[in-house]
């Protein structure tokens, strides 16, 4: 019999805290588990659900308009923000449900308050003030939009936290950020019809990812009506007479109802009691673990956000499942974050797989480049000035398939399956001896049979 009254205490009700405690609560283990919020976390709650719940409702006055060319005549439509609002947090609580009903079924403790290590075995819950010790503790605590604090009026600001509750739908928003976050919500709230600026310091948004599709999104934004000022930041925020007025450090002066703010998250470590227990952190307060999520203290581990690894749900939950094998099966598993599949939802859409051609270059001597530019069946018809780009980065020597971009619609849904293909090492014959399924866009995917140029020593050729 255990001194312990948990065999594992996790702190974090999100993705990756939630899966953790699950399946090892579903092994026999007795298992605690406190969410200071809502279960589900960041993902669920306020991150990848309603995010694309608000995508779809974002996209319909295009497909209102693109009905016209395909000879219907739709009535007069409308928009009501509440109601948007309303049916998403009815989906957000089912969502939440069912999560609770997974931790319940498998005979995990849920417990609904803040949580704070006191050592290295016991936990304090905040709510009871009571003490509670475990053999075993899970640190999935997530992370929080970064404030800005240097900012001045940052505190007049939302982040993508309040953006899923505004109580009105603005006028006109300002989102400062090049990264997916705020990429994503300059084309929700564009969509949704509110005059959209999106500022960020670098020279193009959305760093990390290749930068023909970067260029592509940028273009395609920004001739949809997105106002993109690229080098460029905030300087000040403060109250108008009707709104609020910002300064900027390139642009001038801009007002907007709503200024957002998507700089960047940070991990959700203060105030843990981390110090009390001994856990180490890295100079941004991320907890530091080692290759299999453990982290300086034999008996904590730390997964997801927090460790700030690679910041997206099935990363998470992967690191969770590599935690059950690891601790409970005698089966210690590294995650593997090689040829993640990504996605940014934008208007058109991202999906990419393995590296840039600007990474590959750096890897690889010689590359071919594979690229179709094209306008999709559908823009025929609809008369939409739309372009899709499809990239394959191949190694020449070994004729691997080492990265795969898409920009255009569905480009997340072909992503996901171009990542098996790339995970099982195919190569540019793979594709090539690949019959196309026509018409298809993504049969431009298996058809591109010469390379469009080559890339020797990092320079195109
Ligand atoms: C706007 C937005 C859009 C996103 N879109 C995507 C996407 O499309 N695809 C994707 O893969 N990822 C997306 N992400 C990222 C994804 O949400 C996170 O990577 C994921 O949720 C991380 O899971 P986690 O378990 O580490 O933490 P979280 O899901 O953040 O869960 C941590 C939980 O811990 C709780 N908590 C914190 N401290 C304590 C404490 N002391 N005691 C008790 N509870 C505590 C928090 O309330 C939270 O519920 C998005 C994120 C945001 C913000």
């Amino acid at each position: 019999m255990s001194s312990y009254d948990y065999d594992l205490f996790v702190i974090g009700g999100g993705s990756g805290g939630v899966r953790g405690a699950r399946v090892a609560a579903s092994l026999g283990k007795k298992v605690a588990i406190a969410e200071e919020y809502r279960y589900g976390g960041t993902c669920v709650i306020r991150g990848c659900v309603p995010k694309k719940l608000f995508v779809y409702a974002s996209q319909f006055h295009e497909h209102f308009e693109d009905a016209a060319g395909f000879g219907w005549t739709v009535g007069e439509s409308s928009f009501d923000w509440k109601k948007l609002v309303a049916a998403k947090d009815v989906e957000i609580a089912r969502l939440e449900g069912l999560y609770k009903k997974g931790l319940a079924g498998a005979n995990a403790e849920i417990l609904e308050t803040r949580a704070e290590l006191v050592d290295a075995h016991t936990v304090r819950l905040l709510k009871s003030g009571q003490t509670v010790t475990a053999k075993t503790i899970l640190i999935a605590t997530g992370g929080r939009p970064n404030p800005h604090a240097a900012l001045p009026g940052h505190e007049l600001c939302i982040s993508s936290n309040e953006a899923f509750h505004l109580e009105e739908l603005p006028k006109s928003i300002v989102i400062s950020g090049g990264g997916y976050i705020a990429v994503e919500f300059a084309n929700i709230f564009h969509g949704l019809g509110v005059e959209t600026t999106l500022i960020y310091r670098g020279a193009e948004i959305l760093s990390r990812f290749d930068e023909d599709l970067r260029r592509g999104l940028h273009e395609a934004m920004a001739a949809k009506g997105i106002r993109i000022l690229c080098h460029d930041t905030l300087q000040k925020v403060s109250k108008g007479e009707d709104g609020l007025i910002l300064e900027t450090l390139n642009n001038g002066t801009l007002q907007a109802d709503v200024v957002m703010l998507a700089l960047g998250r940070d991990p959700n470590t203060e105030g843990l009691g981390l110090e009390a227990a001994g856990v180490a952190v890295d100079e941004r307060g991320a907890v530091i673990v080692d290759e299999y999520s453990r982290t300086n203290v034999e008996n904590i581990y730390a997964l997801g956000d927090v460790t700030n690894r690679v910041q997206l749900t099935p990363v998470a939950i992967h690191e969770a499942m590599c935690f059950i094998e690891t601790e409970y099966k005698n089966n210690p598993t590294r995650p593997d974050y090689e040829l993640i599949p990504t996605a940014v939802f934008s208007q058109p859409e991202i999906g990419t797989v393995g590296l840039s051609e600007e990474e590959a270059g750096k890897r690889y001597s010689e590359l071919e480049v594979y690229r179709a530019q094209f306008r999709p069946l559908k823009a025929t018809l609809s008369g939409r000035a739309e372009r899709m780009i499809m990239k394959l980065i191949v190694d020449a020597a070994s004729r691997k398939v080492v990265g795969a971009h898409i920009l255009g619609h569905d480009a997340g849904e072909m992503a996901q399956l171009l990542g098996v293909t790339l995970k099982a090492g195919c190569t540019k014959d793979d594709f090539d001896r690949t019959m196309a399924l026509h018409p298809t866009a993504a049969e431009e995917l298996v058809t591109m049979y010469a390379p469009s140029y080559r890339i020797r020593d990092g320079k195109r050729i």
